[in-house]
C-alpha cells in the first residue's frame, strides 16, 4: 500500500498514485444526486480503496456525506485519532475483539451475531458508556451479518441492553449480493428480508436511527433500495459500479503513474525481458517503466497492457518483472525521453489507460486493481481537496 514520501528526491523509483480530490468531491456529489432524501455513508475500508481513508473521508464529509464505513475497528479509530469526529461504523470483528477503545471513541459497532452482541454489551458494562451499535443482518449474503436464526435472540438481548442503557441502537443494515445485477430477484428478497427484520425490532418496542442497504451499484440503479441512507464505496472513487451500463458521470480519482527510467534502442531479432518471451521483429526503441509485480503490475499483464506517454499509447512488451517493465516505443522512439511521464492507468480521458481495461484483461474487477497497488509506490494528492485544511491547489505530496 502507498505510503507517505519520505524518502529524498530521486531517490525512488518515481511510481505515483496520484489522488484527485477534486474527483472525489465529484463523485460525492453525483452519488448524494442518486441519493435523493437518504443521506449518506461513505465506505472509505481498507484505507479508503487504497486512496488514503483520511483524505478521502475529509473530502466527503466536507462535500455532503454524514457518515463514514470501515471494516476494522483499528480503520475507525485511527481515523478518529485523526481527528475525525463525524460517525463512523466498522462492521468486521474477530471471535476475541477488545470493543472498548470502539466504545470509549463513540465508535460504531457492527453487531453480526449473538456472542459479538454480548461482549458489546458485556464491554459497554465497564467502560459505563453506552456502546453505539448497528445490527447487521444476514438478509440473504450468507456472509457476515446475523443469520436469521439468531435475529430472535440478538432483538431480545438488544432489548434489554438499551433499556439498562449499554447499548444505543443507531441503526439495522444489510450487505447485497447481486446488486450489480440490479433486476436480479435476490436483491428484492433481501430488501423484503432487511424489512422483516426491521418489523421484527419494530414489534420489541426499539427504534433505529438509520436503516441502510445499498452500496455503490444499488445507489445508482434501485432507488428503491435507499431506506434511510446509502452506503456507497467503489463510485465514490470514481469507477463504475456496473460498467456495463456506462460510467455513471464518475471520474476515476486514482492515477498510477511513473517515470520512464531508461530508453533504448533493441535490433531486430532481440529478445526482451526474463524469458525472451517477446522478440523485436524489426529495430525499435523501448522505455523501461519502473514498476513492476511487487507495484501492483501483475505479472500476468506482461505483453497485454498499453501505457500512456504524452497523448500516445504503448503497448507492453515481454515479461513484467517484480520491478519493472518494458514498452515498445516503435522504431522512432517516438520522441520519447528519460524522465517523460508514463500513466499506467487514471481518468481514461482521451482514450488513456484505465483500471478497468487491467481488470478486463486479468479476469477481475477494478476494485482488486486499485487496491492492489502497493511497494514502492508513493501516493500524492491532487485538486483543491473541497477545503482539506492546509492543502492548496495543485499536486501536493504527503
Ligand atoms: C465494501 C462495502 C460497501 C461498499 O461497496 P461498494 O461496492 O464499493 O459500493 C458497502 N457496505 C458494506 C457492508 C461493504 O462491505
Amino acid at each position: 500500500m502507498p505510503v507517505d514520501d519520505v524518502t529524498a528526491v530521486g531517490s525512488g523509483t518515481g511510481a505515483t498514485a496520484t489522488i484527485d480530490l477534486d474527483a472525489i468531491a465529484h463523485n460525492v456529489a453525483v452519488l448524494r444526486e442518486y441519493a435523493g432524501d437518504a443521506s449518506m455513508m461513505a465506505v472509505v475500508k481498507a484505507d479508503g480503496y487504497n486512496h488514503g481513508a483520511l483524505a478521502v473521508a475529509t473530502v466527503a464529509l466536507n462535500a455532503g456525506v454524514e457518515e463514514l464505513g470501515v471494516t476494522t475497528i483499528d480503520e475507525a479509530l485511527t481515523l478518529r485519532r485523526a481527528g475525525i469526529t463525524a460517525p463512523i461504523l466498522a462492521w468486521l470483528h474477530r471471535h476475541d475483539t477488545d470493543f472498548a477503545p470502539a466504545i470509549s471513541a463513540g465508535v460504531g459497532i457492527g453487531v453480526s451475531s449473538a456472542a459479538q452482541l454480548s461482549a458489546v454489551v458485556a464491554d459497554a458494562r465497564i467502560a459505563h458508556v453506552p456502546a453505539v451499535v448497528s445490527l447487521k443482518v444476514d438478509t440473504g449474503l450468507n456472509r457476515n451479518g446475523i443469520p436469521v436464526e439468531q435475529w430472535d435472540e440478538v432483538i431480545e438481548a438488544l432489548g434489554r441492553a438499551v433499556s439498562e442503557e449499554t447499548v444505543h441502537l443507531r441503526g439495522i443494515f444489510s450487505h447485497l449480493a447481486c446488486a450489480d445485477s440490479p433486476q436480479h430477484p435476490a436483491n428484492d428478497r433481501q430488501a423484503d428480508n432487511l424489512r422483516s427484520a426491521l418489523a421484527r425490532v419494530r414489534a420489541a418496542g426499539l427504534q433505529s436511527e438509520r436503516v441502510h442497504l445499498s452500496n455503490s451499484a444499488a445507489t445508482v440503479t434501485r432507488p428503491d433500495l435507499r431506506f434511510d441512507m446509502v452506503r456507497p464505496g467503489i463510485a465514490m472513487y470514481g469507477l463504475s459500479p456496473i460498467p456495463e451500463l456506462g460510467d455513471f458521470g464518475l471520474r476515476p480519482a486514482m492515477t498510477v503513474s511513473a517515470p520512464v527510467a531508461l530508453v533504448k534502442k533493441v535490433g531486430a531479432g532481440e529478445g526482451v525481458s526474463y524469458g525472451h518471451t517477446w522478440t523485436a521483429r524489426k529495430d525499435t526503441t523501448v522505455a523501461l517503466i519502473p514498476m513492476g509485480y511487487a507495484d501492483g503490475v501483475v505479472r500476468h499483464l506482461s505483453g497485454r497492457f498499453d501505457v500512456q506517454i504524452g497523448s500516445r499509447l504503448f503497448p507492453s512488451v515481454g515479461r513484467v518483472c517484480m520491478d519493472q517493465c518494458v514498452v515498445d516505443l516503435g522504431p522512432s522512439g517516438a520522441g520519447v525521453t528519460e524522465g517523460d511521464t508514463a500513466i499506467l492507468f487514471g481518468s481514461g480521458d482521451g482514450g488513456g489507460p484505465r483500471a478497468q481495461d487491467w481488470a478486463d484483461r486479468l479476469d477481475t474487477i477494478h476494485y482488486e486493481i486499485v487496491t492492489g497497488i502497493r511497494g514502492r509506490v508513493r501516493r500524492s494528492y491532487r485538486g483543491l481537496g473541497a477545503g482539506q485544511p492546509g492543502k492548496t491547489s495543485g499536486e501536493v505530496t504527503r
